[in-house]
């Protein structure tokens, strides 16, 4: 299970608030997490902001002009083209979150301002707004039902798989790992309701959403479906906007679901169990067109000296900025992982060691120039990094065989003074 984008540096952002003191403070949050932040105070200079990833709504009190999320109508009405909205309200009221939720407003978040949850939250809907396309497979029986179901998917933007035969449903999930299915089959041997059955079965597709076309809609068919874990039950014909508005809703929603569960809350990064995953399957696939693949491990040093100098917090921002630095500084395919709580594992494919080595000193190098700040003073932060590649491994297929090298190799990083890049078989050669 791959993330559909790979986490997004920094984005254009427009805060709208009419509280000069308060907006300022939200956007120099905002700013200092790494997004680009333009304000506007009035609902006019919305027309003026291009390609914004989301608007941020910041009312501050109740007297606010901006205070009802009604208003979202007249922002809405005001940008050139639709961009998802947030609310960040003053207090978390019911009221104000119906009223948020029937004008259609995409986010909701409360004061006390927690700006890893915004930060989160402005990420995800920024993505949605320009998502990766869907590839959807579709299962039908017959081909006039198969290309219709195509076509309506094609006009929804979205990339339509053909399932040619049932007995390879399975094989072609692993294979193609799309973000939905539709299923039209309903022969005397097996219907939607059976597929999907079979498809749940496999813990590895529990969250795939699953749309089933049938003609039969009768309660007990549809109590059956949900039982057996379709998403969506949908009757024919229904017209194709009809069933490429209700494919994208479902994978938008799982797409959602799955950076919550797979991101690290604070950086954005893949979390532990998701960075182990994503270095299993890039094994697989170096190892199928006989590719290079390096791991990094990168761990902050005398980090614990930082938390007692200058506080947690401080620490915390120390772990962003290095988060950060290495979201921007690294190639679009390589993997980012916060591994634990100061440690970071990078997997560079298509790149060996001593390449992945000299990425990584370049940024060792930089990230040791960034200024932090903690009260009055300002002081520098420096990391230390293992590098192992599959060569290194002796091309096995265990992931753990390569975080024991790249984590030898950091340890060794670390004895020999720290703020360097080791490489594992450095000394020894290779073989
Ligand atoms: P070394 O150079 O050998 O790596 O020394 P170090 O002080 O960095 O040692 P170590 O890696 O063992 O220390 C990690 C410290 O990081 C301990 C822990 O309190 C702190 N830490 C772990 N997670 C977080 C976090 O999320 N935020 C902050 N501020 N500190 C954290
Ligand atoms: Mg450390
Ligand atoms: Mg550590």
């Amino acid at each position: 299970m791959q993330l559909p984008a790979t986490p997004t540096p920094a984005k254009r952002i427009c805060l709208l608030g009419d509280n000069g003191l308060l907006v300022r403070d939200t956007a120099l949050q905002l700013r200092t997490a790494g997004f680009e932040v333009a304000v506007a105070t009035q609902l006019d200079q919305l027309a003026t902001q291009e390609g914004l990833g989301c608007i941020v709504v910041d009312p501050a009190s109740h007297g606010s002009r901006f205070s009802d999320p009604a208003c979202a109508g007249a922002i809405r009405a005001r940008c050139a083209v639709p961009v998802p909205i947030l609310w960040l309200a003053p207090l978390d009221k019911f009221e104000v979150r119906l009223a948020a939720a029937r004008a259609g407003v995409d986010g909701f978040l409360a004061r006390p301002l927690d700006i890893d949850e915004l930060k989160a939250r402005i990420e995800t809907l920024a993505q949605r707004r320009n998502p990766a396309p869907c590839r959807v497979l579709v299962a039908a029986s017959g081909a006039a039902r198969q290309d219709g179901i195509e076509q309506a998917l094609a006009q929804g933007g979205m990339e339509a798989l053909r399932l040619h035969k049932p007995l390879d449903l399975l094989a072609t999930l692993s294979r193609h790992h799309p973000d939905a299915i539709v299923i039209d089959v309903d022969t005397p041997a097996c219907d939607g309701i059976d597929l999907t059955r079979l498809i749940r079965q496999d813990p590895a597709f529990l969250d795939l959403p699953v749309l089933v076309l049938s003609a039969r809609q009768d309660p007990a068919t549809q109590r059956r479906a949900v039982a057996a874990g379709v998403d969506d039950f949908l009757a024919p014909p229904g017209t194709p906007a009809d069933l490429a508005r209700a494919v994208t809703m479902r994978v938008e929603r799982s797409r959602a679901l799955r950076s919550l569960i797979m991101r690290d809350g604070m950086t954005g990064l893949y979390n532990h169990v998701s960075i182990k995953e994503q270095l299993l399957r890039e094994m697989a696939r170096s190892k199928r067109d006989g590719s290079p693949l390096a791991l990094a491990m990168v761990d902050l040093d005398y980090f614990k000296k930082i938390n007692d100098t200058h506080g947690h917090q401080v620490g915390d921002q120390v772990i962003r900025a290095i988060a950060h630095m290495l979201q921007q500084r690294l190639r679009h395919g390589d993997l980012i992982g916060r591994y634990g709580g100061e440690e970071f594992a990078v997997v560079m494919p298509g790149t060996d060691a001593a390449a992945a080595g000299g990425v990584l000193d370049d940024i060792r190098e930089l990230f040791g120039t960034l200024r932090h700040k903690a009260d009055e003073t300002v002081f520098h932060a420096t990391f230390s990094a293992g590098v192992a590649d599959l060569e290194d491994a002796g091309g096995g297929a265990d992931p753990a065989d390569l975080f024991r090298l790249a984590d030898e190799a950091l340890y060794e990083a670390k004895r020999a003074g720290r703020n360097r890049v080791a490489l594992a078989h450095a000394g020894a050669g290779r073989g």
